[in-house]
């Protein structure tokens, strides 16, 4: 992690979505958003995984 990256708000690492190629957003890394994050649990959980009814709630909501 560098300080560099850290600096500019409202840009994240440089990496992009991987459901949509957009610059990822920090609140929701590494995707551009809540609805990208939960298509892509989607296909993840489809794919290859059950999850055991593990609701999806994520713990570093705290910023
Ligand atoms: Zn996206």
């Amino acid at each position: 992690m560098t300080n560099d990256a850290a600096k500019k708000e409202g840009q994240t690492l440089g990496k992009r979505c991987p459901v949509c190629q957009k610059p990822a957003d920090k609140a929701h890394t590494p995707f551009c958003s809540a609805r990208c994050a939960d298509v892509d649990l989607h296909r993840w959980l489809s794919g290859r995984y059950v999850i055991p009814g593990k609701p999806l709630s994520p713990e570093r909501d705290e910023e």
